[in-house]
């Protein structure tokens, strides 16, 4: 029989911590539902009361099958939980689970909450009867734990205990300073075991501050504890939370875990773990970190031509876990027969068919290492790359030709004397063998500037011939800029998302030391795959 570890994921609450990472309200409904889809048991949305968005998102929560979990602080001194706004606001998010965090160092105590040790018990035990009073399911974010256990162990016990006969379902061990490393997680986390907390009772929330959280998890998970807080990516405070990312295959796949425990997680969706962390990256418009264990596009990269040449006869030579398994794949020297292989799967989920063999799989990737080496990226820009490979294989139809375009920005006083800027754009294509020009200014219907890229793209959508009627439903979802390494150079990519009325999406990239121009050559790839495509069908 094996044990059942809970996972509890606080990307949206202590992953929105992080530096300079705010979601939208949107955004936190798509982690929402990927967390869901991954598996995990617990979602923790947001602080309700505390933060706008964190409102919005649970006014329109998304159904899941996690348990959505709603963060807040135990009541204040002097007031009835009943009558505690702040806690009030909490439970109005109507969630089955609620967190709420309290001191347990009396450090903290005295000092930060500047009430008595005995005080912040009525607190502790008053807030979390009120919860499960409610009929909630209660967990208690013990904040400070190790630190406070260290300074007074029979005081922060003493905590312990208090929630857990008001009820606490889960009891979390927090390291909120990050500063414990895992032996000394793991001997107070057996003692807190032995001195009568249960260890089925206690979840374990750690920071990376000396890179060891998911290794302060580990150490917990091994004296007892069985709830893991964390995020995907590592997000969070300071150094970061836990890494789910990381710490999931450890448990599905790594011994003794794999055989003492098991999750919510399945192996299939196990295997969507590299796209849910590339997803978040992606909405946070971050470079996904390379060397990420497990989800890195590193992480089975194989450069030395000893380890390629070995990796070629069987793959266990120089990796720890098959990559499919995490949804990652294998990187081999691009000449190599393997590398031929990947590439030519990949040409098969665009729909085109290549022989075993075939030279031009060699011409494609050369051709696509030498435009990495000047900024492109095509993980991301699949429509780019099926347009690269479809002009190597020569199965590129002709479409169009752009013979010039030109654009202005303009500062200037409108009709009512208010200060605008204006840009204007001009295109000449070449289609049915006639050319033509097209104009459009950057103001939108209600007069509001949409920028020169906007501008530049309705002259371009405006007169396409025969072809204008197929992009009618195109729309452009999201474009992301970034400086980047294009050779010795730093150069502009410009990555645009783009969606049509048949439910397709699909990415694609320009790189130029101009921006206008990388956005340019984004907007003519992902006009040129929905013609191939519909042209197709
Ligand atoms: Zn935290």
């Amino acid at each position: 029989m094996k044990t059942r570890l809970y996972l509890y994921d606080t990307t949206l609450r202590d992953g929105q911590q992080t530096q300079d990472v705010q979601f939208s309200t949107d955004e936190k409904h798509q982690i929402a539902r990927a967390l869901d889809a991954l598996g995990v048991d617990y979602i923790e949305g947001g602080w309700p009361g505390a933060n706008p968005t964190d409102n919005a998102f649970f006014d329109a929560a998304p159904k899941t099958t996690a348990k959505l979990t709603a963060f807040g602080m135990t009541k204040r001194l002097g007031i009835s939980a009943q009558n505690d706004d702040v806690l009030a606001a909490v439970m109005n998010a109507g969630t089955k689970s609620v967190c709420l965090v309290g001191k347990t160092h009396e450090f903290h105590v005295t000092r930060a909450l500047g009430i008595t040790l005995d005080e912040n018990l009525s607190l502790l035990r008053d807030s979390i009867a009120h919860l499960t009073a409610s009929g909630r399911e209660a967990l208690f974010d013990a904040e400070h734990f190790f630190d406070g256990y260290k300074a007074n162990p029979d005081y922060a016990l003493s905590c312990l205990k208090t929630v857990l006969d008001a009820g606490a379902r889960w009891i979390v061990l927090c390291d909120t300073n990050g500063g414990t490393l895992p032996a000394e997680v793991g001997r107070i986390t057996a003692e807190v075991i032995a001195a009568g907390i249960p260890g089925e009772k206690l979840g374990i929330h750690t920071h990376d501050d000396t890179n060891n959280a998911v290794a302060c998890t580990l150490a917990a998970v091994d004296a007892g504890a069985r709830q893991i807080q964390g995020t995907l990516n590592g997000l969070g405070e300071r150094c970061g939370n836990a890494n789910l990312t990381a710490l999931i295959p450890i448990l599905l796949l790594k011994e003794p875990y794999a055989s003492r425990f098991e999750t919510g997680i399945s192996q299939k969706a196990l295997k969507s773990l590299t796209r849910t962390s590339r997803m978040l990256d992606e909405i946070l418009n971050r470079v996904p970190q390379k060397q990420a264990a497990f989800v890195g596009a590193s992480a089975f990269a194989h450069k030395a031509g000893l380890h390629a040449s070995a990796i070629a006869k069987d793959p266990s030579t120089y990796e720890h876990i098959e990559p499919a398994t995490v949804g990652n794949a294998r990187i081999i020297p691009m000449s190599n027969q393997a590398g031929q292989s990947n590439l030519r799967s990949r040409l098969t989920d665009a729909g085109l068919k290549v022989a075993k063999g075939d030279p031009a799989l060699a011409q494609i990737l050369e051709e696509v290492k030498a435009r990495e080496a000047i900024g492109y990226a095509y993980d991301t820009a699949q429509a780019s790359f099926e347009l690269l490979a479809r002009e190597a294989l020569g199965q590129m139809p002709d479409l169009f030709e752009v013979k010039r375009y030109r654009v202005t920005v303009e500062r200037r006083k409108n009709k009512y004397d208010k200060m605008v800027t204006v840009s204007e754009a001009v295109v000449v294509i070449k289609v049915d063998g006639e050319k033509r020009l097209s104009v459009s200014e950057s103001m939108d219907e209600d007069g509001n500037d949409r920028g020169p890229v906007n501008a530049l793209s309705k002259a371009l959508a405006k007169d396409l011939g025969q072809y204008s009627a197929l992009i009618e439903d195109m729309r452009l979802i999201d474009f992301k800029v970034r400086i980047t390494q294009g050779g010795t150079e730093a150069v502009t990519r410009v990555i645009i998302d783009s969606e049509d009325g048949q439910g397709n999406r699909w990415s694609t990239v320009g790189v130029s030391a101009n921006i206008v121009d990388a956005s340019f050559e984004a907007l003519l790839d992902a006009i040129r795959w929905k013609l191939i495509r519909d042209l197709k069908g």
